[in-house]
C-alpha cells in the first residue's frame, strides 16, 4: 500500500519576532506539538538571522527550516544578499520564492524563475508563491495565474519536480481575519486549475503530484475546511504562525485529516 502523502504546513514568520529569545520561545512551543505529528511536515521560515542559530540549537529534523527569500546567484559582489548554498549550509532545506510581499517590492516572474532554478539546483525545496491581486468577475485572474506559472517555472528541470511546492496565495486574502480567507469551494476549483496548468507546463502527468499549499489568513478554525474541502496539500501560514497555540492547533487539525 502506498504511504499517505504528508501534508505540509509552513510558518512564514516574515519580519518577526524582534528578538532571538522570542524566536526560541515560539520555536520550542511549536516543536513540542510537532514532535508527535506524523501526517504533517512542519516547516518554519524565520528571518535569516535566526535561522542558523535555531537550527544549530534544535537540529533533530522534527521541524524543517526554510528561508523567506534567496538570491539568484551563488556568490560574489551582491551586498546584503544570501544565496541558496548558504541557506543549505546553515541547515535550511526550504525556501519561499516570489512571496507577494517581495513581488510588491519589484520582484518579477523572471527574477522568481532565476531564484527558483538556483534553489533547486542547490538542493533546496522551492516554495513558489503565486496569486492574483483580485478575483474579477470576468475571470481574468485565471489568465494571470497561468502566466505566473508559465513564467515563474520556465525551463525548470523535470528531475526537480519533487522539490517544487506551489503556494497559492490570493493577495486579497493575505493578512486579514480568517473570515476573509478563500472559501473551500473556490479553493478546490483553483487547486484543480493550478494542477492542470502544472501538468501542461511540465508536460508530464507526474506534475499533478506537486504539492499545492494555500496561503491567506488561514487559522485553526478554517484549516480543516481549507485543506480538506479545498483539496490542497497543506498551508502557508503567516501571522497565525507566530502564535504558538493557534499554529499548534492548525498543525493538529491538519494532522487529523
Ligand atoms: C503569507 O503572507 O504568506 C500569509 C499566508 O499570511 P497570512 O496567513 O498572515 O495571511
Amino acid at each position: 500500500m502506498q504511504a499517505k502523502k504528508q501534508k505540509i504546513i509552513i510558518g512564514n514568520w516574515k519580519m518577526n519576532p524582534l528578538s532571538i529569545g522570542e524566536a526560541k520561545e515560539i520555536f520550542l512551543g511549536v516543536k513540542k506539538v510537532a514532535t508527535s505529528l506524523t501526517n504533517v511536515k512542519t516547516v518554519i521560515c524565520p528571518p535569516f538571522v535566526y535561522l542558523s542559530l535555531l537550527n544549530k540549537l534544535y537540529t533533530d529534523e522534527v521541524i524543517a527550516f526554510g528561508a523567506q527569500n534567496v538570491f539568484w546567484d551563488t556568490k560574489g559582489a551582491f551586498t546584503g544578499e544570501i544565496s541558496a548554498p548558504m541557506i543549505k549550509s546553515v541547515g535550511g532545506s526550504f525556501v519561499i520564492v516570489g512571496h507577494s510581499e517581495r513581488r510588491n517590492m519589484g520582484e518579477t516572474d523572471e527574477v522568481v524563475q532565476k531564484k527558483t532554478a538556483l534553489a533547486l539546483r542547490s538542493g533546496l525545496t522551492a516554495v513558489v508563491c503565486i496569486g492574483e491581486k483580485e478575483r474579477d468577475k470576468d475571470g481574468n485572474f485565471f489568465h494571470f495565474l497561468k502566466g505566473q506559472i508559465r513564467e515563474s517555472l520556465k525551463g525548470l528541470h523535470k528531475k526537480h519536480l519533487e522539490r517544487i511546492v506551489i503556494a497559492y496565495e490570493p493577495i486579497w486574502a493575505i493578512n486579514k481575519s480568517d473570515k476573509d480567507a478563500m472559501s473551500p469551494g473556490d479553493l478546490r476549483e483553483m487547486a484543480i486549475f493550478i494542477r492542470k496548468n502544472l501538468v501542461d507546463h511540465f508536460k508530464t502527468a507526474s506534475a499533478a503530484s506537486i504539492s499545492i499549499l494555500y496561503g491567506g489568513s488561514a487559522s485553526s478554525s478554517t484549516a480543516k475546511e481549507l485543506v480538506g474541502g479545498g483539496q490542497v496539500d497543506g498551508l502557508l501560514v503567516g501571522h497565525q504562525s507566530l502564535d504558538v497555540t493557534n499554529f499548534s492547533d492548525i498543525l493538529k487539525t491538519v494532522n487529523a485529516l
